[in-house]
């Protein structure tokens, strides 16, 4: 009597397996290019179509394949790196799984090139979903090109369920950047959509870096070399001050591989213990190199997590290593034995230097002026809801106010309650009956009770109502700067800014220049300052990447939500009369009052019934 359990056919078997080790078009990036290294190529070209959905291109100028091996090649199991089941403890190559160019050809159109050096043909194949199409000889460069065509052709749960093209980018890029770091020695190009996104000639690791991450990485990086027996370092950890609000800047390379460990992290976070601002990350690029035999990489099919025999022994070696190397940069200008510690600055404020305050004039302001059109609030917020919100009077007193936001958020008095003098003397005088109370919410009595707003959300809703207005009408105004500003992007960031330049536009900016890693900027959006830009354009970025939206208008929403964010006026800020009636007046002029752009209240109401029922 026959069984019901069957073996199941090979493509279908491969159809599976390709599930763990193609997600998605970066893990076909990640295959390919690593093969590539594994054949000793000198020179790599990434060509990718889509975001790698409709295409993904590897050339090398590699060993090459034979015949045989060619058709091999595309067979589950089939490899060239390992023989035994010791070679694992001795591995030298990147793979050695002989699954990936399986995995792939289950799931795509695969176009393969290939030639060895000696010989005087190549071979042309073209695989579809594991099956065969064609096979013929051809003339060709030594060296190897596969090509990747329609991945999840034949399983569209799949291809549905991939992101939007910049996800998927930012996803393949971070695979060619842990490659290319990895191969310094090794020359590297990245072509996306017909333009080039990254030209990396074969150089030494920190020319590498600077490459990559933009020619302002140079100054950041302090050098750092270790030799034991179990552990040697080399590589590059950055200056405290540079530290990032994200880890896109962190890696570890061991033997030559990418790989996470939360663990050696923990080392490194230690190792700068009291030199960062607060939930800063610091970059490092860091090799690590340990005997084959004392890591098993065979634990995560993806293969960037890994084991290592002595941890404890290497975290305590790479702490004190780059504790070393970061005292030698910060000790070494300054040896002055007669220095009293108590008297060092701590981190927060070395940079900052004392300002003489400045009171600012508006001189253009005429507060009669605005009388007819400044609407004011008389309690009923829907009787400004059909209001313009986009040209408010009220914009011209923020000249002196938005010159402050930026030094506040930078030494994070955020959420500090700075004064507590229960009402500025200021106010005293004030008619309006409307008072900032720990210079974080405003205050105002109106006939039925009392409102209390949130400052700093409800500048950010008036923001956000502009910005999204101004991208999608594209009418901002801009100011022209008399200096361009040149600000310095890595590459990956200089991806993100083109795809956003659109949107920038609208809100006000104007691009001069949009280079490899820096940009011109001419003119700015009326509601920031050339001080602050840098900093939120980095913010931008980086809050994009982080969450980056699906569609383009959910694009324009986050980008007008985060730079809102920033630029509003922080909690902590002080702000005269004239100041707070025109939030007031602005926050009522929104289409939306109730709620900041991030769904948080802005104010609360405390009725005249509310109160009496407490006494
Ligand atoms: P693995 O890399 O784990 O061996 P793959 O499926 O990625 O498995 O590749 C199978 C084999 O195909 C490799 O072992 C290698 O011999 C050969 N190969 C793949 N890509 C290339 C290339 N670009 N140049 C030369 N040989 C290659
Ligand atoms: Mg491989």
């Amino acid at each position: 009597m026959s069984g019901i359990i069957q073996l199941l056919p090979d493509h279908v078997a491969n159809q599976i397996a390709a599930g763990e080790v193609v997600q998605r078009p970066a893990s076909v990036v990640k295959e390919l290019v690593e093969n590539a290294v594994d054949a000793k190529a000198t020179e790599i070209k990434l060509i990718v179509k889509d975001a790698g959905k409709t295409l993904i291109q590897v050339i090398d100028n590699g060993l090459g394949m034979n015949v045989t091996d060619a058709r091999l090649c595309f067979e589950r199991h089939a490899t060239s790196k390992i023989r035994h089941a010791e070679d694992l403890f001795a591995l030298h190559t990147k793979g050695f799984r002989g699954e990936a160019l399986a995995s792939i050809a289950a799931v795509a159109h695969v176009e393969l090139k290939t030639k060895q050096d000696q010989e005087e043909l190549g071979i042309h194949i073209i695989i579809e979903g594991s099956k065969l199409v064609t096979q013929e000889v051809a003339v060709l460069p030594k060296g190897t090109s596969f090509l990747v065509k329609n991945l999840f052709f034949n399983i569209p749960a799949r291809r549905n369920f991939l992101k939007s093209d910049n996800v998927e980018l930012k996803h393949i890029i971070d695979e060619f950047e842990r490659v290319a770091l990895a191969h310094p020695a090794i020359s590297f190009t990245m072509i996306s959509n017909g333009s080039e996104v990254f030209n990396l000639p074969s150089s030494n690791y920190r020319q590498r870096i600077v490459n990559i991450f933009g020619g302002k990485t140079n100054e950041k990086l302090v050098p750092v070399a270790e030799e034991t027996e179990i552990l040697k370092i080399s590589g590059f950890v950055g200056k405290p001050e540079f530290a990032k609000k994200n880890r896109s800047e962190q890696f570890f390379l061991v033997n030559n591989r990418f790989i996470r460990s939360p663990f050696l992290h923990h080392a490194i976070m230690n190792a700068y213990d009291g030199l960062l601002r607060d939930n800063n990350q610091p970059s490092y690029f860091l090799y690590l190199e340990v005997p084959p035999h004392t890591i098993d990489i065979n634990i995560h099919p993806t293969k960037t997590e890994v084991k290592f025999d002595d941890e404890q022994a290497l975290y305590a070696i790479l702490r004190s290593t780059v504790k070393h190397s970061l005292g030698m940069f910060n000790v070494a200008p300054v040896l002055d034995f007669e220095r009293d510690a108590t008297l060092d600055v701590p981190y927060d404020y070395k940079n900052k230097t004392s300002s003489t305050p400045l009171i600012q004039v508006d001189s253009t302001f005429n507060p009669f002026a605005t009388e007819t059109e400044t609407k004011r609030y008389s309690g009923s917020s829907a009787s400004y809801a059909k209001s313009t919100p986009s040209q408010p009077h009220w914009e011209s007193l923020y000249t002196d106010l938005k010159q402050d936001t930026f030094e506040v958020s930078t030494t994070s008095f955020e959420n500090e309650v700075v004064a507590s003098k229960l009402f500025d003397e200021t106010q005293v005088e004030s008619q309006t009956l409307m008072y900032q109370f720990n210079r974080k919410y405003i205050i105002k009595s109106m006939k039925s009770g009392l409102l209390v707003i949130h400052q700093n959300r409800a500048h950010q809703r008036i923001l956000y109502e502009q910005f999204l207005t101004n991208i999608t009408v594209h009418q901002a105004s801009s100011q022209q700067l008399l200096f361009p500003l040149e600000i310095q992007f890595s590459r990956e960031e200089m991806m993100y800014l083109k795809e956003i330049q659109p949107n920038l536009e609208g809100i006000g900016f104007a691009f001069e220049k949009m280079g490899f890693d820096e940009v011109v900027i001419s003119g700015l959006p009326a509601q920031i300052l050339d001080t602050e830009v840098n900093a939120i354009l980095h913010d931008l970025i980086y809050n994009l990447q982080e969450n980056l939206p699906e569609d383009s208008f959910s694009l324009s929403d986050s980008i007008s939500k985060f730079m809102a964010k920033s630029v509003a006026v922080k909690s902590g800020k002080y702000l005269n009369t004239i100041e707070l009636e025109n939030l007031v007046n602005g926050l009522f002029a929104c289409k939306d009052p109730n709620v900041s752009p991030f769904n948080k209240p802005i104010f609360i109401t405390l009725t005249t019934e509310d109160l009496d029922k407490r006494f």
